[in-house]
């Protein structure tokens, strides 16, 4: 198994899928908020995890090669991360060139939900901070999602699945996760 990149949009149940899927693999996971987290906080410049989007720029761009680089040196791992981080400037790319070149992913999985589903789950989910936002948002942010994608599989040769998270076929979603963790498909 190469880098696996698992992406998903807040609300679309990546950290859940990701969560059963440990149950049954025993690969190495890492979660790249984890490690920005530790490195903004450590500075002081966050509380919570939610507040590192709206860092200066500049600085998300650091702490973010902060985190590539400690995942280069871990080998060969599934990576929960974004593809792209909505941050009030704009998207910014969670994985530009100089990430790729440390993470080189093989496969970048994407996981969806439709957008009325996203917005329960985000509604309900209180341990986050996450922004109420209309359904041409959830809508909109997929799409550059799976841009970025494709453009992160241009320029790395690495594939792009993606996968549904609807509500009642958690298991169906986790065990497509496990298909590709175990036998790349
Ligand atoms: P998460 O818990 O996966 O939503 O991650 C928490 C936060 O970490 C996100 O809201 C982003 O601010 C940041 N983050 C995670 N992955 C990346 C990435 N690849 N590039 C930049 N920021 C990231
Ligand atoms: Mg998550």
């Amino acid at each position: 198994m190469g880098t696996i990149i698992i992406a998903g949009i807040p609300g679309a149940g990546k950290t859940t899928v990701i969560g059963k899927a440990r149950e049954e693999v025993s690969v190495k996971f890492v979660n790249y908020g984890d490690l920005m987290f530790e490195a903004a906080r450590s500075r002081g410049d966050v509380t919570n995890r939610d507040e590192i989007r709206s860092l200066p720029l500049d600085l998300q761009k650091a702490i973010q090669i902060d985190a590539a680089e400690k995942i280069e040196r871990m080998g060969k791992v599934v990576v929960d991360t974004h593809c792209t981080i909505k941050t009030p400037k704009g998207f910014l790319p969670g994985l530009p060139v100089w990430v790729l070149e440390r993470i080189k992913p093989e496969v970048i999985v994407l996981v969806e939900a439709y957008p009325s589903e996203i917005v329960e789950r985000r509604a309900k989910d209180q341990t986050r901070i996450r922004e109420k936002v209309a359904f041409k948002e959830i809508e909109e942010h997929q799409l550059m999602n799976r841009i970025s994608a494709m453009s992160y599989a241009v320029l790395t040769g690495a594939t792009v699945k993606i996968i549904s998270n609807h509500n009642h076929s958690l298991m169906e979603c986790v065990r497509d996760l496990v298909r590709i963790i175990e036998k790349g498909d």
